[in-house]
């Protein structure tokens, strides 16, 4: 009756839990109930069906204190230490990693898993792709990887290539393996040519003479590279070194023993050769071998005499006061290296020739080439070459001139007054006499 009411129930319940809470307050009673509650739980335990349901209790009790997710956070936190400590045993972790490898073996085993496996990565590899920087780095790396491996091949290349050549070059060295290769090859060229028709052979015919025409044009080509660099002993020409070839002197002096040597090897003395062979043209050696003097011999006055030191470097001007001779004549100056070229007509202006060449060096007044010179110039806007003469140099050509045979045959002395006039041996200036100032003020007028 007094427990159906309610209220009067909670206030038992109170008073109850009050007097339960004064008694748990001895320290005495409190060791005396948890040995009591210890005999409890290990009875419970003992019995296997108690425990099951006991466990089944204790999961419902940790889900629905997990499903609070308050209580997720420090349980994240308790288990990330805990997995650090497992991870940082060095033999844990490769338990692990093999363990993870084995599973994941397992899932690949799987058909369907590979195509999911093959999209995700596709779709990953995409998205680095994409990305700049990634797909940047991602192009080098496959460059470096292409790189060292087209390295690789090549030197693997390289090296069946140098064991074939060692194999080859075995073979080869010996003789009789030689021969047999020779033979069989041309057993084979003998069968191919019978399987051909005449047309076909006419081809190769035509084949094989186009070959030897470009070898005959390499050949020519290989002659004249350095060009004409040899010289004929006798005529003076320069050939190609194709062009000429050897005699032998002691063999033409022994066969023709009256023969003139030193006309027929004229330039022998010049360029002696010990061993006694020297080179000729194709003509003159038909004749020197005959025992004849070719017509073009230089022993035939072809020879160009030698030009005396006092001739040589004299300006142009210089030869003209000098020459017996004076040809009008337009000459120009041809390309860099200033050869002299005739342009247009000969003019033969005549002029007194006893008076023009009597008598050297000339004065300005019958230096007729100065003026000449002048007036051409003249007709452009600026100065005309002004040019100066070397007196010492002109009077020591003349001198030498003046005993040669042409200017004797002239009758060409040398004037004396001249040379006091000058005086100078060094150059001077261009109006050398104060009587040739008018003459050169009026044509510069
Ligand atoms: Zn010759």
């Amino acid at each position: 009756m007094v427990r159906s009411d309610s209220e009067e129930r909670r206030r038992e319940q109170s008073r109850n839990t009050a007097d339960y809470a004064t008694w748990r307050s001895i320290e005495e009673n409190r060791g005396r109930e948890r040995t009591r509650d210890a005999a409890a739980h290990a009875s419970a335990r003992s019995n296997s069906e108690e425990r099951r349901r006991q466990q089944v209790q204790n999961t419902a009790d940790h889900a629905t204190w997990r499903s609070i997710e308050e209580n997720r956070g420090p349980e994240r936190a308790r288990d990330a230490v805990a997995r650090a400590m497992v991870r940082s045993d060095s033999e844990e972790r490769r338990r692990e990693q093999s363990r993870n490898t084995a599973d994941h073996a397992t899932w690949r085993s799987s058909e369907e898993n590979r195509g999911l496996e093959r999209l995700r990565d596709a779709a990953a590899h995409r998205i680095t792709r994409n990305n700049h920087i990634t797909g940047h780095r991602s192009k080098r790396t496959n460059t470096v990887h292409h790189r060292n491996t087209r390295l690789q091949q090549r030197f693997r290349e390289q090296q069946i290539q140098e064991m074939a050549d060692e194999r080859l070059l075995t073979y080869r060295s010996s003789s009789q393996n030689r021969q047999a290769e020779s033979s069989r090859q041309s057993q084979r060229n003998i069968a191919a040519r019978a399987q051909l028709s005449e047309d076909e052979r006419e081809d190769q015919r035509e084949r094989q003479r186009r070959r030897s025409r470009a070898t005959a044009r390499e050949q020519y080509l290989r002659n004249i590279k350095d060009g004409p660099t040899k010289f004929c002993t006798c005529c003076g020409g320069t050939w190609f070194p194709s062009q000429v070839s050897g005699l032998n002197i002691r063999t033409i002096s022994s066969k023709y023993p009256n023969f003139s040597l030193d006309n027929a090897f004229y330039l022998s003395r010049k360029f002696p050769s010990p061993s006694g062979k020297y080179q000729f043209c194709s003509t003159c050696r038909q004749g020197v071998s005959k025992g004849r003097i070719p017509s073009l011999c230089l022993s035939n006055g072809f020879d160009f005499p030698e030009i005396p030191e006092c001739l040589k470097n004299l300006t142009c001007l210089e030869e003209r006061l000098i020459s017996p001779r004076i040809p009008f004549m337009r000459i120009i100056s041809l390309g860099y290296e200033r050869q002299c070229g005739i342009r247009s007509a000969v003019v033969n202006v005549p002029i007194s020739v006893p008076d023009t060449v009597s008598v050297l060096p000339r004065t300005f007044d019958s230096t007729h080439v100065i003026q000449v010179h002048l007036k051409r110039r003249l007709e452009y806007s600026h100065n005309f070459m002004t040019e100066t003469i070397r007196p010492g140099r002109v009077i020591q050509a003349v001198r030498y001139l003046v005993n040669t045979e042409l200017y004797r045959k002239h009758n060409i002395s040398f004037d004396g007054d001249w040379l006091n006039q000058m005086g100078a041996e060094e150059e001077i200036p261009f109006i050398a006499d104060e009587s040739d100032r008018e003459v050169v003020e009026e044509l510069l007028r």
